[in-house]
């Protein structure tokens, strides 16, 4: 695999085989010396045309974990400010041979034409409300470390599907591993005809209870051209997630960043139920099997590090 550009670019072998690295590489998390040399020398460009908190810092995190060169890129301050093409940009820094180019930006498809202008492997990290497959897989990964198993799981994604790059990433994902999914918010806020995906749709929490697992999305302001909702307020009335919503045994998931009192509430953020601490920690750990497996994957012949006392071997 060069890029990873969509959760369709995956099996679910290759979905497995990636989660039992990010397991293995978590021992790495762990240590007091958060180093291994296994991408020794190449050069991962992150490419950041859209705001990141998360994604952009755990992909650094990652690759200087596994010792690579990590060159940051943000188009504010640069020369996209004087009118710079994304595609002239790509070419500039692709000089620098980047062995791999990790792409956010505000528009659909853009991590694909990348990919067409550079020899460097590409990942997707976002491409406006198109796909964001790296949040997907650290959302499984999470599951599969809380619950197991994603076989036989309901999962409810609650909230603005319509601006959503995550919902439909992970509700590729969720079911690819064996879950049923259901996407739930007002008719405006849900794609016509996001049913073929292969989920079921609602428009009320009324049935929230069956959900295994809620997964609250972000009202996704800065990518309405219209008012969706009368108001939050109103909005959140019926369907925020607080803790009257959220049974005793169902866990709790969001993306971020949260609009605290929209989607959530407080009390379901902080509490126990609530695995949104975990999702940030495997952002680390699901985006060094990502490098590992464009960078690496298969000049080791796909086989997973495996840890021992003093530490993580790369036969
Ligand atoms: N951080 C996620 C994304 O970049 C979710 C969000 O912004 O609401 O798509």
């Amino acid at each position: 695999m060069r890029h990873l550009l969509s959760i369709e670019d995956l099996d679910r072998a290759d979905v497995e085989r990636i989660l039992d690295r990010a397991r293995a590489f978590t021992e790495v998390s762990e240590r007091e010396i958060k180093k291994v040399p296994a991408l020794r020398g190449r050069r991962v460009l992150n490419l950041f045309y859209e705001a990141s908190t998360r994604t952009r810092s755990s992909f650094e995190l990652a690759a200087k974990t596994l010792s690579a060169e990590v060159i940051n890129f943000v188009s504010s301050g640069s020369s996209v400010e004087k009118g710079e093409s994304l595609k002239d940009t790509v070419q500039t820094l692709s000089a620098y041979r980047p062995d791999l180019i990790v792409v956010r930006t505000p528009h659909v498809g853009a991590a694909g034409l990348v990919a067409r202008w550079t020899p460097a492997g590409v990942v997707n990290a976002g491409d406006g409300k198109h796909e964001h497959p790296t949040q997907a897989l650290l959302d499984v990964h999470t599951l599969r470390e809380r619950l197991g198993t994603l076989d036989g799981l309901d999962i409810w994604i609650v909230g603005d599907v319509l601006h959503s790059r995550v919902a439909r990433s992970n509700v590729l994902a969720f079911q690819m591993m064996g879950a049923r999914v259901t996407v739930c918010g007002p008719p405006t806020l849900i794609p016509r005809g996001f049913e073929a995906l292969g989920c079921a749709v609602e428009h009320t929490l009324d049935r929230l209870g069956e959900a295994d697992v809620v997964y609250a999305l972000r009202m996704q302001h800065e990518r309405m051209t219209d008012s969706f909702v009368p108001s939050l307020r109103e909005y959140a009335a019926v369907y925020q997630i607080d803790g009257r919503r959220l049974g005793p045994r169902q866990v709790l998931m969001h993306p971020g960043p949260v609009n605290r009192g929209v989607e959530l509430s407080a009390e379901v953020i902080d509490s126990p139920q609530a695995l949104i601490g975990q999702q940030v920690a495997a952002g680390v750990v699901v985006r060094m099997a990502v490098l590992y497996e464009l960078l690496a994957g298969r000049a080791s012949g796909d086989r997973a590090p495996t840890t021992r006392a003093g530490g993580m071997e790369y036969a």
